[in-house]
């Protein structure tokens, strides 16, 4: 399993991570209505749970857009 943020990014999270946990977490901003899990690594949920969901997002457009486009594995 790997991140979703880092993986939309072309980053190796398994390798920053050194191959630790990637929990599920919840965005609430992406799609109007419906929340989207996402799984993320240890840093990207410490930097969402840190800097907030939107800010999380506009940081990580790459991510963002992956969300955008892939709509239904997300919900
Ligand atoms: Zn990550």
């Amino acid at each position: 399993m790997s991140c979703d943020c880092c993986k939309a990014e072309g980053r190796n999270s398994e390798y920053l991570n050194g191959n630790k946990k990637i929990c599920r977490a919840k965005l609430f901003k992406v799609y109007v209505g419906r929340t989207a899990t996402v799984k993320l690594c240890r840093l990207c949920d410490i930097e969402l749970f840190s800097i907030g969901e939107s800010r999380f997002l506009k940081n990580h457009y790459g991510f963002t857009k992956e969300l955008a486009v892939n709509q239904k594995s997300f919900t």
